[in-house]
């Protein structure tokens, strides 16, 4: 292998450095480029979980989990993970990076040994909680054990589990953190370290977090990055912990906005956006739907009018405490609350299957978003419908979209209903 320059850890402060410099939020008009892509270094595709040469008992848990054939980025950043390389993954939310370091950290685990091998770190904590889910089911028949150690929880519980030896631990980087430093969670024997949503991670106010965790792994460890968008200063940031990447772009063009259909609603003013999402809750309890506000504040506002107006309707926001959250995605998924509002906070990488509908009650502030909020829907042949409300203001802006995303959102037509 030729990736033998040194990652000598703690002497690079990429952490604070530039914490008083420009705040890059992913969703702020700060200084980032939001066209940011990496380069691919690395072409070769295998089409076929058969030809990854994988486990056995991993290969039966990908086919028990129902996927047959890998996706595009399967196909391409699998190998280079079970590698070993450092790695850096970037395609559209919702196109299998989840089930990409799954599978590649199941297939490096050594199942006799209990201690913790793997290291994942997601910005929300439903994110990291679906990761586990999905590594669990994935390695059902291998016998592994995997932890989400996630703020919200009971910390002595927390510890107790750490302490008995969990193989993989999925979290968020405050309570990961915690856990080290009370030493209950040791991760000296960690062989992968996994940040997921990465630019998202690097950007936001986990930096330093992350930064923490990083430098009690030891300098062996594997560092895979999956990102569905690569700002150049997040990139920057990369060079300082990652030793010759492969770098693995899943291009737009392979990505999809493909098989949903996209529509706008000309309310021309915000305050008849209410009356149009009321006239429109019929259609939209036919099927799941999810609606997207720019605030927190609006989500709550819009939430109440709803109700007021006697629909039934579920809300969940970054505010709302951990309990709270989790019963309101049970509802959700299980189908029992049908309409959901919500903040882009959870746009990213929460995967509820059955959405086929998207309202964004108001436009993304920033394009990127869009793809994380509809882009779920039509994915492996499941199709999608989204609807945009938008005011006179709004007009720059959808056709912004339309350019960036060289596609078509078309008026919605009155018989919508009949779409999904
Ligand atoms: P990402 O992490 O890129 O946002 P996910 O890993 O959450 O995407 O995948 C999105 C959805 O696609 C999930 O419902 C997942 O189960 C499904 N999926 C992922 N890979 C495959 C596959 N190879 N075949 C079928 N469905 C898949």
């Amino acid at each position: 292998m030729s990736h033998t320059s040194d990652r000598s850890r703690g002497d690079q402060d990429w952490a604070p450095e530039d914490r008083n410099g420009p705040s890059v939020i992913s969703d702020g008009p700060a200084g980032m480029d939001p066209d940011g892509v990496i380069e691919s270094n690395w072409n070769q595709v295998v089409t076929s979980f058969d030809e990854m040469e994988l486990n056995q008992k991993l290969l039966r848990g990908i086919y028990a989990y129902g996927f047959e054939k890998p996706s595009a980025i399967q196909q391409r950043a699998i190998i280079p993970c079970i590698s070993g390389r450092d790695v850096i993954a970037q395609a559209q939310s919702g196109t299998g990076k989840t089930a990409t370091f799954s599978i590649a950290i199941l297939q490096q685990i050594t199942p006799d040994n209990r201690n913790c091998q793997a290291l994942i770190l997601a910005p929300t904590r439903e994110l990291a909680q679906q990761i586990q889910k999905v590594v669990i089911a994935l390695g059902d028949y291998m016998g592994v054990s995997c932890h989400a150690c996630i703020g919200g929880t009971n910390v002595r519980d927390d510890m107790r589990k750490l302490e008995s030896g969990v193989q993989i631990v999925v979290g968020t980087p405050g309570r990961v953190y915690d856990m080290i430093s009370r030493r209950s969670f040791r991760t000296d024997s960690i062989k992968m370290f996994i940040l997921d949503e990465a630019d998202e991670m690097l950007s936001r106010g986990f930096k330093d977090q992350i930064y923490k965790v990083f430098k009690t792994l030891n300098n062996e460890t594997q560092v895979i990055l999956l990102s569905a968008t690569m700002p150049s200063d997040v990139l920057e940031v990369t060079t300082k912990f990652m030793r010759e990447p492969v770098k693995i772009l899943v291009k737009k063009e392979e990505l999809t906005l493909e098989g949903i259909k996209q529509f706008y609603v000309n309310v021309e003013k915000e305050e008849w956006k209410l009356d149009t999402l009321s006239d429109l809750y019929d259609t939209l309890s036919i099927t799941q739907a999810v609606i997207f506000c720019n605030t927190r504040r609006k989500v709550d506002w819009l939430t109440n009018r709803m109700r007021e107006k006697e629909h039934t309707v579920s809300a969940m926001h970054g505010d709302m405490d951990q309990k709270e959250r989790e019963v309101i995605m049970k509802e959700f998924r299980s189908g029992s609350s049908r309409v959901l509002i919500t903040t882009d906070l959870l746009a990213r990488g929460i995967d509820v299957q059955q959405v086929s509908l998207v309202i964004n009650y108001d436009l993304p502030t920033n394009r990127e978003n869009y793809i994380h909020r509809i882009g779920r829907g039509g994915r492996f042949g499941r199709k999608g419908v989204a609807i945009n409300f938008v005011t006179d203001e709004d007009q720059r802006t959808l056709k912004d979209i339309e350019e960036f995303y060289n596609t078509q959102i078309v008026e919605m037509p009155s018989d919508v209903a009949n779409m999904f």
